[in-house]
């Protein structure tokens, strides 16, 4: 039995998890919301579940929350008090998942005062995530004294981009005082689902070229060469590249001298519209893919503006990223609407069969992985990879704790 706790703390929520990555199980599965909910009483909640231990009982408290430890604090008493940790042998260690690792890592790493510093250092560069990353790492050090915590980072994977793709062109000045480049996101993901579809396909990772499209309410595509990243769409900030749920993805960049002429927007006026207001949301006033194809078959022109909207930046990047890669063993949709809308892949791989992809209408049926959907003989196969960004934090934390001796 090897128990390994996820930690995937916000600004106002923790999400927690314990897997027994021997049997896969999903031990506890654990949500806090409301962290620090200043309207009032009652609003926060701890909702904790048993799956692997069908009689324990399901716990759920409405309780004011206040702040991140306290969050922590209740979920570790009341797991506790259940006696599943025990049972499936106690907690090995604990996972992370931190957005921002910049250039100083590159891999899992082990949490000392020092990588707990440059965390925090790295906060200029993702002050809505970072902050509460650090949060759960010193609450979950509290709580679980003496076991070992792991910071696994969304931007590791990406570090092999060359720096002709991670550059902007911009002042050297920027790069070099506040580190302006092209990070990526989602990293964890597009590791994962790469690894997986190179095995899924018997072809060596190492010699494995493809296009991971990671298509959830945040979107991002990867280009895959040799197993590792050489580009990706998003940037220094997850609001860059494709189209999103709520963000609007790549835009003009004299947008927002445009707006603060034309309509005095502020730093913050303009960061909530981008972020929150923009993407399918700003188009058709929904974020969720399943309402918008709903409404599209109704007859809706904004969700099929949307719509087409979305599969259209998707397909440029398709194509962009075909041509930085020359041969591409294998494109791959995974995250919550590249694995469950069959229309949206249709809409993005649609008439390439020029380019060696032609999906093969019957596979690409139906919702879930993994499983191939172009033709016999598509050059390029296409896969849907489910994607398992919980399971592979866990399984690089106990790597990373074997490796250390920890
Ligand atoms: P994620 O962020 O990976 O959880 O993905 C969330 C997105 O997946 C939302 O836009 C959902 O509408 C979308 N999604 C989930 N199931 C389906 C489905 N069956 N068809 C279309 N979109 C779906």
């Amino acid at each position: 039995m090897t128990l390994i706790a996820i930690v995937n703390c916000g600004s106002s929520s923790i999400k927690f998890r314990a897997l027994d990555l021997d049997t896969r199980e999903n031990v506890v599965d654990a949500l806090v919301e409301g962290i620090g909910d200043s309207i009032g009483a009652g609003t926060g909640k701890l909702r904790l579940r048993f799956p692997a231990n069908p009689e324990v009982a399901d716990i759920d408290i409405a309780e004011p929350v206040s702040d991140t430890a306290h969050g922590m604090e209740m979920l570790f008493r009341e797991t506790l008090a259940t006696g599943v940790l025990e049972r499936h042998g106690g907690l090995a260690c604990v996972g992370h998942r931190v957005v921002h690792g910049g250039e100083d890592f590159t891999e899992p790493t082990l949490i000392t005062d020092a990588v707990l510093e440059a965390i925090r250092r790295l906060i200029p560069l993702a002050p809505l995530h970072n902050p509460g990353n650090i949060e759960g790492i010193r609450a979950a050090m509290e709580v679980a004294p003496g076991i070992p915590q792991v910071a696994v980072f969304d931007t590791a994977f990406h570090q092999t981009i060359p720096p002709h793709a991670y550059r902007y062109a911009l002042p050297n000045v920027l790069y070099e005082d506040h580190k302006v480049r092209r990070f990526g996101f989602h990293g964890t993901s597009h590791g994962y689902v790469s690894r997986t579809a190179a095995a899924y396909l018997g072809i060596p990772v190492e010699d494995f070229n493809a296009i991971v499209l990671h298509l959830g309410n945040g979107a991002s595509v990867t280009a895959i060469r040799g197993g590792q990243s050489v580009d990706t769409s998003m940037g220094l900030t997850p609001l860059e590249g494709l189209m999103m749920g709520t963000r609007s993805g790549d835009i003009d960049p004299a947008l927002p001298l445009f707006l603060e002429r034309n309509r005095g927007l502020s730093v913050e006026d303009y960061d909530t519209m981008l972020n929150r207001e923009s993407g399918l949301k700003g188009i058709c006033g929904d974020n969720d893919m399943r309402a918008i194809e709903e409404r599209m078959e109704a007859g809706d022109e904004s969700a099929k503006l949307a719509f087409d909207m979305f599969a259209y930046r998707a397909r440029k990047y398709l194509g962009a990223y075909m041509a930085v890669l020359g041969r591409v063993d294998a494109v791959v949709f995974t995250a919550g609407i590249g694995e469950n809308s069959p229309a949206v892949r249709e809409a993005i791989c649609s008439g390439l069969d020029p380019l060696g992809i032609t999906l093969d209408a019957g596979r690409n049926a139906g919702r879930g992985g993994p499983k191939e959907i172009s033709t016999a003989g598509s050059r390029t196969k296409v896969l849907v990879i489910p994607t398992e960004e919980e399971l592979e934090i866990a399984v690089q934390a106990q790597h990373c704790i074997e490796q250390a001796g920890a």
